[in-house]
């Protein structure tokens, strides 16, 4: 506790980052409904079956150059060698015939390989004189040739459930024959904002009033997340028009995220609506930016009260929302990994809160990573998020950083 000393925020009721995304974990569940897609249709879709290759990937084993196939004994292991050429095998035309000693055929780039040859000269390295060619001593047998089933064999598990398609998967698919996939039907996510002084996007300014642009952060991070969005708008602070937002929309939703009103001093009755609507915590997290959250439950539909301000509504939806609507889509939780790289700023700061400061990784003159700071880190200063491509990640009892010394960052690319 001593390494916290000077620190302004440490509270006994306060949760940790991690205890409260577990807490969330393993209040959640996936979707247990399913749908058959087109692969076509399947990209970021969840898996909701195995996948077993009934081919063999390649089906046939075919050469991997455009050359001459020929057995591999009869390889000169000194001087050279003259074949005679018997056949031409074309992608997609195999040739029944049966190769002999002494002779070759020539291949095209996927033939598949011959009776009795079971490896490729490339053609820039023979010298060819009407049907005959001729090889030197420097090559080995089985070279490039392609097996069959080398990619996949039959009955290898291509994919677990719980597998987010990518389309080097859809690919994948489409290369053992299979139209269709059994995937996890979309989450239903609906959305609103709260807040007397927010103005929709497309509406002239009032005084005293900001435009509403969590909602657009949080529309389009969902969005890249493959749910269904039900977008709410904007709802003012009226007890009445918050009931029946928070009713409408844990209808309608498997979950409901909000932005605004979870922050002590906030209008009371959206804690109260929730209270009696729900199974609702008001959590104060030792993090920053995003220390007030609210999760819990609305009839059957899952919560999270986002933080009003722009930077902390990102930073507690990549931190909790997006791992918890993973799991409930029917992927397995993975932790973000932990990247170590060198910063190039000084941060200050006081112990106390885990910290999320919005960071640049380059390269340096030597080609290494590097990372240094976006600067003003308030939490209302969205630019800050658009400046950074990652986190740099300040664990708890951290006092700051020296330029120079390692930290631990997240990319955002890795956070989806
Ligand atoms: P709150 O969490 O409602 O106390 O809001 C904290 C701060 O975030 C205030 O300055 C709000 O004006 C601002 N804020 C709340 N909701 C939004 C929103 N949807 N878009 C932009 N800023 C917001
Ligand atoms: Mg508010």
């Amino acid at each position: 506790m001593n390494k916290l000393k000077g620190c302004d925020d440490l509270a006994p009721n306060m949760l940790l980052v991690d205890q409260a995304k577990q807490k969330i974990l393993d209040s959640v569940s996936a979707v247990k409904e399913t749908e058959e897609v087109a692969i076509r249709d399947a990209l970021s879709r969840v898996l909701a079956e195995d996948v077993q290759s009934t081919i063999n990937v390649p089906s046939h084993t075919n050469s991997a150059m455009d050359g001459y196939a020929l057995a591999g004994a009869d390889l000169p292991s000194e001087g050279s060698l003259t074949l005679s050429v018997v056949g031409t095998v074309f992608a997609g035309a195999p040739l029944s015939l049966t190769v002999n000693s002494g002779e070759c055929v020539r291949i095209m780039t996927g033939g598949k390989i011959p009776e009795g040859t079971d490896t490729v000269i490339m053609q820039e390295h023979v010298s060819r004189t009407d049907d005959n060619i001729t090889i030197t001593a420097d090559h080995k047998t089985g070279q490039n040739v392609r097996q069959a089933g080398e990619d996949l064999a039959t009955g290898d598990t291509v994919f677990h459930v719980g597998k987010q398609l990518m389309p080097a998967d859809i690919g994948m698919l489409a290369s053992i024959g299979k139209p269709t996939v059994k995937v996890y039907r979309k989450l239903k996510v609906a959305l609103f904002s709260t807040g007397d002084e927010l103005c929709a996007v497309g509406e002239p300014l009032g005084d005293g009033q900001i435009y509403d642009s969590n909602r657009y952060t949080l529309y389009t991070m969902l969005k890249r997340l493959n749910v269904e969005i039900i977008d709410m708008g904007v709802i003012p602070d009226q007890r009445d028009l918050i009931e029946q937002a928070f009713q409408e929309g844990s209808n309608q939703a498997d979950v409901l995220v909000t932005s605004g009103g979870v922050s002590v001093g906030e209008a009371d009755y959206v804690k109260e609506t929730l209270e009696n609507l729900g199974q609702v915590g008001f959590w104060r997290i030792a993090m920053k930016p995003g220390k007030p959250l609210a999760f819990g439950k609305i009839n059957n539909c899952d919560f999270f009260g986002l933080p009003g301000n722009p930077v902390s509504a990102m930073v507690t939806f990549y931190q909790f929302v997006q791992p918890a609507l993973q799991q409930m889509m029917g992927m397995p939780h993975v932790k973000p990994l932990p990247l170590k790289m060198k910063c190039l700023s000084d941060i200050k700061r006081r112990p106390g809160r885990l910290e999320y400061q919005r960071g640049f990784i380059s390269t340096n003159e030597e080609g290494d990573a590097v990372v240094q700071s976006t600067g003003h880190q308030g939490s209302g200063i969205l630019s800050s998020m658009g400046n950074a491509n990652c986190f740099i990640v300040l664990p708890l009892e951290s006092e700051g950083v020296k330029a120079g010394e390692i930290v631990t960052v997240q990319p955002f690319s890795s956070l989806i």
